[in-house]
């Protein structure tokens, strides 16, 4: 249990105002348990310097949650009294990192390169990130806009986060070291497996809380509490996301469908009504299932075939399937409104531009060279190119676009335009023609050599 006279605690121990009393249990093992050496050595470093320093700090938000069930995370979110800006500075110097600060609230994110030995996780970044936040309360201006910030307490800090089991700290000072703190009776609510609001405002505070609901309910499996159901309904009829910026539904939708089985996210969004929220014309059925079951088929059959190359965004190729039913005026619309990065933009709308087109003229019987297929297929991205074959219906067209990504999607000729000129053709924008026909019978077999493709060379310009 938590000592008496610890030198942090109890600063932030204001009994009565909001939440039950703290509960304080010894976590130490189980993140001995649960985390590399390294970044156990990390975090009582952490705590350590903010000691040195008079301040206590905490581990705080997912991480905490999921060492309390025994999941790895690396996510370092760590609350520290007083000033985290000043505490991130130095900590930047200590760990020879990069700092990026958010004055306006306080917070500051440490990237520094990961601890040796520790192997990152698949989706996470380059470098470990650290974020650091002052212990502090927020009051809301008018709902739904981002909040303004004033410094405070632990406690408060907690309360404004998102969900009971979102809302508990382990304390890093010494003394202390591994103890967690639950305001909130989160680990009850881990134990019962719900998901609950810290309070009848949350939603309408920031209803991009509804997204997280969701995607912590179908990733945890865990229920949305009927309580905080009844506030998510509230908010959605109340028409929230009105009020909420784009760009963050945008983030809430991509990290949904970055989720082990989106579908299942989006199945309980569209029974929460919130699916209008990205488009009112969509809608979930069979064929949008079947679409992002192939979809996700299709992504690991690449992976797998295809280790070495860029990795593939599933989640744009499940934007695709949930927008295939949408014209494409509706789809560029979306991309506006939502904002959605130069590169999602463009292969979502070149889906819904030629994706149609591509597979009529592959379901063509007869023969079809490979070169024809290649020019069809060529200028579409890798998301793009699967997720026409998630929508493919017949064996030829897959067979068509497998045997282009397997065989000949990469293929390349030896000759360059200097060849042309050195064989004494004048430069001209004829060449990419006279390479690109070269390319073509390279593709369909014709020729395979370097010594082939001169001679091909001479047989197209005599
Ligand atoms: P994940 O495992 O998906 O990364 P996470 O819980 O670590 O989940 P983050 O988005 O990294 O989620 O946020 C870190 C913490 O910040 C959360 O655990 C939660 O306490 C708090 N938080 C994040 N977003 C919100 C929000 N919209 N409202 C309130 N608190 C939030």
């Amino acid at each position: 249990m938590l000592k008496k006279n610890s030198p942090c605690l109890p600063l932030f121990i204001k009994e009565g105002d909001r939440g039950s009393s703290y509960k304080a249990y010894d976590l130490t093992k189980r993140m001995q348990a649960v985390l590399p050496r390294p970044i156990m050595d990390l975090i009582k470093y952490i705590g350590r310097m903010a000691e040195k320093e008079g301040l206590a700090s905490f581990a705080v938000g997912g991480m905490v949650r999921d060492i309390l069930q025994g999941l790895r995370n690396f996510d370092l979110d760590i609350v520290i009294e007083k000033d985290a800006i000043k505490f991130a500075e130095l900590l930047t110097k200590k760990l020879r990192g990069t700092l990026v600060v958010h004055r306006k609230f306080g917070t500051a994110t440490i990237y520094t390169d990961w601890p040796k030995g520790v192997l990152a996780p698949p989706l996470a970044g380059p470098k470990l990130k650290i974020d650091l936040a002052t212990a502090r309360r927020e009051r809301y201006e008018r709902p739904a806009a981002l909040p303004t910030v004033e410094f405070a307490s632990l406690k408060e800090d907690l309360y404004r986060r998102d969900f009971t089991i979102n809302a508990m700290a382990i304390s890093l000072t010494k003394e202390n070291f591994g103890q967690v703190i639950d305001f909130f009776e989160g680990i009850r609510d881990l134990k019962m497996r719900r998901i609950r609001a810290l309070h009848a405002k949350s939603f309408i505070d920031d209803p991009t809380r509804i997204f997280r609901a969701i995607r912590f309910e179908q990733r945890l499996s865990f229920k949305i509490d009927p309580y905080t159901e009844n506030l998510i309904r509230e908010a959605v009829g109340k028409k929230m996301f009105d009020k909420t910026g784009d760009q963050r539904i945008r983030d809430e939708i991509i990290l949904i469908l970055k989720e082990r089985e989106p579908y299942k996210a989006l199945g309980r969004m569209d029974e929460l009504d919130e699916l209008e929220v990205i488009h009112k014309d969509i809608r979930l059925n069979k064929r949008v299932e079947k679409m992002f079951i192939s979809c996700y088929d299709n992504y690991l059959w690449y992976v797998r075939h295809f280790p070495e190359r860029r990795p593939l965004d599933l989640y744009v190729m499940y934007l695709m399937a949930l927008t295939d039913m949408l014209s494409l005026r509706d789809v560029e619309t979306l991309c506006e409104r939502f904002v959605f990065r130069r590169s999602d933009r463009l292969r979502l709308i070149s889906y819904k531009k030629c994706g149609q087109g591509v597979l009529k003229r592959l379901g063509k019987q007869g023969i079809v060279k490979a070169s024809k297929i290649y020019s069809l297929l060529k200028p579409l991205s890798h998301e793009t190119i699967l997720a026409c074959l998630a929508r493919a219906e017949n064996k030829l067209v897959t067979r068509r676009i497998k045997a282009f990504i397997k065989r000949y999607g990469d293929i390349s000729i030896h000759m360059t335009g200097h060849d042309l000129m050195a064989y004494g053709l004048k430069a001209g924008p004829h060449f990419k023609d006279i390479l690109g026909k070269i390319l073509a019978a390279k593709i369909d077999g014709m020729i395979a050599t370097r010594k082939d493709e001169r001679e091909y060379l001479r047989k197209l310009v005599h």
